[in-house]
């Protein structure tokens, strides 16, 4: 069914099931409900993954130091999926190299216990000896798959020979391995392709909003058009990630389920920089105590990332104050290479739908997810908090096995080694970022395209690479244009509304 026949199909039938938001966690519940064969309806109120799941930082990861809060369900979980998601959707998730430079010694060693007892406010810095038992701990975690190899730890000298760049002052290395997740956009799309495969019972859309709700009923808008359509389904998912309170204030709900962080990061067009790691991502510890990593971006350098908590996820935006602490962090571990604001590319901020806590130091705030449950009249109404994009698979079976219990309906298929997708068009890019017209007129037809900015941010990775133009972007808008039926004025006002969202969001100027 097209966007129309979805839309049309809403007026006479109410799906059984809503999920409200996109992101990786609705998406990858909606997989999995329609798996079963449950009628569901999924919406965004703008792109699919758009939100929390677009900024994230392309990590499928266990999260080793998560291990210091004694998280060890959450990591073993995590660390498990970041093996299925290898396994399952191997053009798009990729074995990552990960090494940690270490300045010390036996520091941080008293780290964990402190926190157990609730005296520890910041974290001293870790030395090599906590580092080496927690990466005993994780490789434990990955079982018998082996779908990564085993960390080793290097001292100085064998350091140096392998990163001759790296910090004269750095002790050890050690080196582990996680995922990387090359598009999160493209995984979450190939997912909800995959859905929509298994019949008309799997309807999803972009751009449409839920505004409201009266007794039983939930009102959508559709965001293109303008108009309202009213649906009774017998169950509603609030996937909206750091908007799930704000969603449930507009059911009438009164929830304070999420306490929000937000992260940014840095594209760097930097040669020397990414000479200098490698194939490698460098994760490890600032001098103010805060994780930060450098990260390998096709020919690009991904920098981050923060964890500010704020009230309201709306407007954020990657601020100069963080640009300055995200060059100057380079400097800890390659102090002879200068990073420059001239090499940004492409800069980006999100959200974190973290669980509400009165914890104070956000990097302590658990990853971990969660269901929490209200009532719509008769409606369970569940919201799906917290969770890390690596886990997404086992928050979605969770969340599917309530709404299947509570339908009285059996599990007909499991999702543990499922394929996703072909994730062909995400390669493609990398040796030649020119799509032809046809590949585009492809994408139109098949990928849910609503405006230019989904195609030139999530659809490909052209505005994240740093590779648009001004020409490229009034080209594919044309090529867009052709298989979406834009006019002259419509199109211009596409590639307004895109070259807009680059400059604001990303400070990208074309
Ligand atoms: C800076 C940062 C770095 C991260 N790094 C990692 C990492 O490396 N590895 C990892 O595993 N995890 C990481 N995470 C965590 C991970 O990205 C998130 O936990 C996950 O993406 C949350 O997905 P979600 O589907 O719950 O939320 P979202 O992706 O935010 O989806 C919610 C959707 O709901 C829609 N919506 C909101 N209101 C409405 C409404 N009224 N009607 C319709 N739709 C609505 C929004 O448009 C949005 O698309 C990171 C997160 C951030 C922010």
């Amino acid at each position: 069914m097209n966007r129309q026949d979805i839309l049309t199909s809403l007026k006479s039938c109410s799906p059984k099931v809503l999920i409200i938001g996109g992101g990786i966690n609705g998406v990858g519940t909606f997989r999995d409900l329609t798996l079963q064969g449950v009628d569901t309806l999924l919406i965004d109120r703008a792109d699919f993954c758009s939100g929390a799941s677009a900024a994230s930082s392309r990590m499928a990861h266990g999260g080793v130091r998560y291990l210091e809060n004694g998280e060890f369900r959450l990591v073993r979980e995590a660390v498990q999926e970041r093996n299925r998601m290898i396994q399952n959707a191997p053009s798009l998730v990729k074995p990552l190299p990960t090494t940690i430079p270490i300045f010390k010694t036996f520091s941080g060693l008293f780290n964990a216990p402190l926190k157990f007892l609730g005296w520890l406010e910041r974290p001293s810095e870790r030395g090599g000896l906590i580092i080496k038992v927690g990466l005993i701990f994780y490789d434990a975690f990955t079982g018998k798959t082996r779908a990564v190899p085993r960390h080793i730890f290097d001292n100085r000298s064998i350091s140096q020979k392998k990163y001759p760049r790296i910090n004269p002052a750095v002790r050890y290395t050690a080196t582990y391995y996680d995922g990387i997740i090359l598009s999160p956009e493209r995984l979450t799309l190939e997912l909800l392709l995959d859905a929509e495969r298994e019949g008309d019972h799997a309807r999803a859309l972009n751009y449409v909003s839920l505004i409201g709700a009266n007794g039983d009923r939930a009102t959508l808008k559709d965001e293109v058009t303008g108009q309202t359509v009213d649906i009774a389904p017998r169950l509603i998912i609030n996937a909206a990630g750091p908007w799930v309170d704000q969603t449930n204030r507009s059911m009438g709900l009164s929830t304070h389920y999420v306490g929000p962080t937000k992260g940014s990061h840095l594209v760097l067009d930097a040669p020397e920089l990414r000479e200098a790691i490698g194939d490698h991502e460098f994760f490890f510890e600032n001098k103010d105590g805060r994780i930060v990593l450098i990260f390998p971006l096709f020919d690009k350098v991904m920098i981050g990332t923060s964890d500010i908590p704020i009230e309201e996820p709306d407007s954020v935006r990657c601020t100069e104050e963080e640009v300055d602490y995200f060059i100057e962090m380079v400097g800890r571990v390659f102090p002879g290479i200068q990073v420059s604001r001239k090499q940004i590319a492409f800069r980006f901020s999100g959200v974190r739908p973290l669980a509400y806590t009165k914890v104070k130091n956000a990097g302590q705030i658990t990853r971990d997810h969660h269901i929490q449950e209200d009532k719509l009249g008769e409606i369970p109404v569940y919201s799906l908090v917290g969770g890390k994009w690596t886990s997404f698979r086992a928050f979605s079976e969770q969340v599917t096995d309530r709404v299947l219990a509570f339908l009285g309906l059996p599990r007909k298929a499991d999702t543990k080694s499922l394929p996703i997708g072909t994730g062909k068009a995400a390669i493609a890019l990398k040796t030649d970022p020119h799509f032809t017209r046809s590949e585009i007129a492809s994408m139109a037809e098949r990928e849910k395209i609503i405006h230019l900015d989904d195609l030139v941010l999530r659809r490909t990775l052209l505005g994240y690479l740093g590779q648009l133009t001004h020409p490229l972007v009034e080209e594919l808008a044309n090529a867009l244009g052709e298989s979406l039926g834009w006019e002259g004025e419509q199109k211009k006002a596409e590639v307004r509304r895109a070259l807009e969202i680059l400059a604001d969001k990303h400070a990208v100027c074309l």
